[in-house]
């Protein structure tokens, strides 16, 4: 072996860890249930068929941009593009985030605002949620004038709790930080607000959002950010020349030709959730509220064998254990600080949910 050393800023980290089990029911990264329309996955294959392969593709992929801002009602100036939301936000990050500079996060919140930032080689900074997971003014104020982020993360809805953030606490952490903020929509459309409406020319905020969760289009690798010309601007001087592949800009394009059966789709997951709340809120549970496509929820804990056992793996690292040994894979969230015992499952097809279920009540029928 003769390994070089990595950074060493870098030591002490670990990639991406979400094991990808192959097991029947997969409910641990809140992918859409959902296939995209057989019209689509056609249209594409003709789109494709019209790809000039040995070429490379638009750089500025401005059709996909031009689309996505008639979605928005914005000027394709006011959009970026990038494969996957992750590339959007580690975009902002090499452009405001960096050596020198500080980035804030209010935990526990999107693993990868912190991750990303990191490996970017800022200085992050956790603020911390409230007992119920909200945010609190004082909190926010405090962080923002203690540390003077370069780039603040706000997540809504809350991923992996669930709740979209306060409107007034959104618009008041734009108007006072002292560098940008970035609203991470990703679960947008299943909840009924959004921050889109805060984005204009002298605000330092921007919308980041994706088509893996309600466009069904995981695979693709697509996310966007809607913010002013100028930050689109230095987010183009980033970005690799050609990063955006034909392929994927095709796929882009194709998608938002089926909006309406995509928020069909976002719909039905909506009602799924609140039947999955509803029958979760029978069991011996701790059961967070969620304007997003998952839940998260904490096993109760019986007696006092359950703390005792927390090095052996407490009751959530149990509960999620049976329900992989009974074809369930949902997220698990126990180890992570502020959620001890605390597990977050991906609202699927009805069926998906109902196997769910099942394996759920014997889980936490089993101990009593
Ligand atoms: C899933 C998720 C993303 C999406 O990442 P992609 O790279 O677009 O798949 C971004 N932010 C949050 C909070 C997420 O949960």
């Amino acid at each position: 072996m003769n390994r070089y050393p990595k950074r060493d800023d870098l030591r002490a980290m670990s990639g991406y860890h979400s094991p990808q089990v192959s097991v029947p029911v997969r409910l641990n990264t809140n992918e859409s249930p959902i296939e995209p329309p057989a019209e689509f996955v056609r249209d594409l294959a003709t789109s494709v068929g019209d790809i000039r392969w040995n070429r490379y593709p638009d750089r500025a992929a401005r059709e996909l941009r031009s689309a996505i801002a008639a979605l928005h009602q914005v000027r394709p100036e006011n959009v970026f593009v990038a494969n996957g939301s992750n590339e959007v936000l580690q975009s902002v990050l090499l452009a405001y985030g960096g050596a020198g500079r500080t980035v804030a996060t209010f935990e526990p919140t999107y693993q990868l605002h912190s991750h990303i930032a990191r490996i970017a080689g800022s200085t992050v900074v956790n603020g911390t949620r409230n007992a119920d997971f909200t945010l609190s003014g004082d909190e926010v104020r405090r962080v923002l004038t203690d540390h003077q982020p370069s780039v603040t993360f706000l997540c809504s809805p809350n991923n992996p709790t669930g709740l979209a953030e306060d409107p007034a606490l959104i618009a008041s952490t734009v108007a006072t930080a002292p560098g940008v903020v970035v609203v991470d929509e990703a679960y947008a459309q299943f909840s009924p607000q959004s921050a889109l409406g805060l984005v204009r020319e002298d605000a330092r905020v921007a919308v980041s959002r994706t088509y893996s969760k309600t466009w069904s289009m995981a695979a693709a690798r697509l996310g966007y950010l809607i913010g002013p010309t100028w930050m689109i601007e230095d987010l183009d001087v980033v970005a690799l020349p050609y990063h955006l592949d034909a392929l994927k800009q095709v796929a882009g394009i194709t998608a938002l030709k089926y909006v309406s059966h995509m928020e069909r789709g976002a719909a039905d997951v909506v009602a799924e959730r609140e039947r999955l709340l509803s029958e979760m809120r029978t069991m011996p549970l701790t059961v967070w509220p969620s304007q997003a496509n998952f839940i998260l929820f904490r096993p109760n804990s019986v007696g006092s064998g359950d703390s005792a056992g927390a090095a052996a793996g407490g009751i959530g690292r149990r509960v999620w254990q049976h329900l992989l040994d009974n074809g369930v894979l949902v997220r698990d969230c126990s180890s992570w600080e502020g959620l001890t015992d605390c597990l977050r499952v991906t609202v699927g097809s009805a069926t998906e949910n109902a196997a769910f279920l099942v394996a759920l009540r014997s889980a936490v029928s089993a101990r009593d």
